[in-house]
């Protein structure tokens, strides 16, 4: 393992070592050094900034990997994002269970997140949302292609994960096991963004407000994009030019962040 001067862990080592990680034990360790309160913050504020931003409501969720344990991740109990606090953050193994639920009631679609997690050793935070506008192109064959610079992780377009594969035809399209959860992020591949049929969305990133940005401007590409058909055939950024985009605005982040945690704030 490579070290800098200073100690830290170069990202493509810290990449490295949660996959060794991830591939050396599915059962957490008894105990865990606590999560960093700044994690914890970010991720308190990041779900009111997703609902203060239109892409959570009563419902959607926000998770992060643990930073001292990547076998395990930290998602609110089941309640509505904006009311989330610092004691609501509860803390999951990868196969979704709570390692001290102390009476509270995770939400039903945790397994969407550690399947992901398990999978995806670059991805830190991970958001599910039903924003209403990304919904017509889960539910249609018209792909969701970046519009501008800004929504350049789109890449190609999402892939969209269709549940009757998994569940049947008689399921309330809910992400409720791991077994759903699996199927889920095996469609996801390695894409930043996932549609699902008939119910709504997932973005991954690297970290908690590169996760808010994607998620946010998924859906502000969607309202876009329905603009533009109702005008024309849009022409959408290619592939190298929607890598080269996402590339430069992952740089950008804490920009918009700064802006969004503010307006929370403020109100
Ligand atoms: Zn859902």
């Amino acid at each position: 393992m490579r070290m800098c001067l200073c100690g830290c862990v170069p990202r493509m080592s810290r990449r490295g070592l949660i996959a060794g990680a991830l591939a050396a034990t599915a059962v957490p360790a008894a105990a865990a050094a606590p999560a960093d309160p700044k994690l914890i913050d970010d991720l308190v504020v990041a779900n009111r900034i997703l609902y203060d931003q239109g892409v959570v409501d009563g419902f959607g969720h926000i998770s992060a990997r643990h930073d001292k344990d990547p076998n395990r991740y930290l998602l609110s109990r089941s309640m509505a994002p904006a009311l989330v606090t610092a004691g609501d953050i509860m803390e999951f193994d990868l196969d979704s269970n709570p390692t001290d639920s102390s009476g509270r009631t995770p939400y039903l679609e945790r397994f969407i997140h550690g399947e992901i997690y398990k999978v995806r050793p670059d991805v830190m935070a991970i958001v599910h949302s039903h924003s209403p506008a990304v919904l017509p192109f889960a539910d249609t064959h018209t792909p969701l292609k970046p519009m501008n610079h800004i929504a350049g992780f789109l890449g190609s377009g999402p892939p969209v994960f269709e549940i009757r594969g998994t569940a049947g035809d008689a399921s309330d399209m809910l992400v409720r096991s791991n077994n759903l959860g699996r199927a889920l992020a095996k469609t996801m591949g390695q894409s930043q963004i996932l549609l699902m049929r008939g119910h709504g969305s997932v973005a991954a990133a690297q970290s908690v407000r590169h996760v808010v940005f994607r998620a946010i401007y998924t859906e502000v590409n969607a309202r876009t994009e329905l603009q533009a058909m109702a005008l024309g055939k849009p022409v959408f950024l290619n592939e190298k030019e929607a890598a080269a985009a996402m590339k430069t605005n992952d740089g950008l982040v804490d920009r918009p962040w700064a802006l969004w945690k503010q307006r929370i704030a403020a109100k």
